[in-house]
């Protein structure tokens, strides 16, 4: 094709101008990338040579908001002044208390039994056990940014507390967010972790509807951190893969009026799972991801 008929026709005419932006555009995208390429590569490195490259003087517009993994962790800021309850599920000697905790207290919407035994593995690890090691695992996290943790039990007490009490120990703290520390009883073959967030729900002294709202932001970002810190999927049995779960049947959220949610961290009943969470390097990561989540929550 000649010059000549190439500017013949308005509409070719119409074709050459994209054409030509479409260079310079990507010429400028390739510039764009390289200079961006630095911000990239800086996510490994530390932050403290980050501003030699933001205080770069450049003839060009504005760089981009870095990516989010250049981005620093919200838990660079300090938890001061903020308070966190810790619930960890169930309590060892519940086992030694059948007929204490079995009595019926009031959740506000129905009667519900004090407290469970939880559930444990194949290999005998109790869930209460695992609840209570994650948990302490995540408040030294918390108390290390700076943060107030308070816990319902700290394998201090005969059994329980019950569910109902677990719930105000979180309002009397005035607790800007509270996490019930579980793991699940589901069937061998079902696997993964869920967050239970709660349902928006009335009766007696339940009223959830303006915990609801921020309940789900904690969920959901426990459950980002969570997933990210463990490596773990999202339950394959609960939430249609979503690893959130809304629920208006248990006490400890039903009754409480701060922001709460419970992690199932995964099934103890599933063989997988359980080589999982009997390890204490994954409980780690588990408490870092509860951790992180409840920060990012909090510096949200
Ligand atoms: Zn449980």
């Amino acid at each position: 094709m000649s010059n000549g008929s190439f500017f013949s026709d308005s509409g070719r005419r119409g074709g050459t101008l994209a054409l030509v932006a479409a260079i310079v555009g990507i010429l400028g995208w390739l510039l764009w990338d390289n200079l961006g390429q630095r911000d990239d590569n800086s996510g490994g490195t530390p932050a403290s040579s980050l501003p030699t490259v933001s205080s770069t003087s450049s003839p060009l517009p504005a760089q981009p908001p870095p990516s989010p993994s250049a981005t620093p962790k919200s838990d660079d800021k300090p938890l001061t002044g903020k308070v966190v309850v810790l619930d960890p599920g169930h309590n060892p000697n519940n086992r030694d208390h059948p007929s204490e905790i079995a009595r019926s207290v009031d959740i506000g919407t129905n009667e519900k039994e004090c407290d469970t035994t939880g559930t444990a593995t194949e290999s005998g690890y109790a869930e209460a056990s695992f609840t209570l090691d994650v948990a302490r695992r995540a408040r030294t996290l918390l108390e290390a940014r700076g943060a107030t943790v308070k816990f319902t039990q700290d394998g201090d007490r005969p059994y329980g507390p019950c569910v109902d009490e677990r719930a105000r120990i979180g309002n009397s703290a005035h607790a800007d967010a509270v996490v019930s520390v579980h793991a699940d009883g589901a069937p061998a073959g079902e696997r993964g972790f869920h967050v239970i967030l709660p349902k928006s729900v009335r009766g007696g002294d339940a009223d959830t509807a303006k915990i609801a709202g921020p309940s789900r932001l904690l969920g959901e970002r426990v459950r980002s951190e969570f997933m990210e810190a463990t490596g773990s999927e999202p339950a394959d049995y609960i939430g249609d893969g979503s690893g959130l779960n809304v629920r208006g049947d248990l006490g400890g959220l039903n009754l409480s009026t701060v922001p709460k949610v419970f992690i199932e961290c995964g099934n103890m009943r599933d063989s997988k799972d359980a080589t999982e969470l009997i390890d204490p390097k994954w409980r780690e990561r588990a408490a870092r991801g509860i951790a992180q989540g409840i920060t990012d929550f909090l510096n949200r």
